[in-house]
């Protein structure tokens, strides 16, 4: 079963992850973040997270 990063594309192999070398069926590939995607969407979460929060403190001014 091949993992494959939904951000970057790279897959993992063992314990890293690299770009993939060798043809595999996208449909039969399980999606996930790698390392570093994990990381960016965590922070966009968070970004996203504290401009709701602001928003609400403005809309109940
Ligand atoms: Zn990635």
């Amino acid at each position: 079963m091949v993992v494959q990063c939904c951000v970057c594309k790279k897959i993992r192999e063992n314990d890293s992850w690299v770009e993939a070398t060798f043809y595999f069926d996208p449909e039969e590939a399980s999606h996930g973040y790698c390392p570093a995607c994990s990381a960016q969407a965590l922070a966009e979460i968070a970004e996203w997270l504290e401009k709701e929060r602001q928003q609400q403190v403005c809309q109940a001014a």
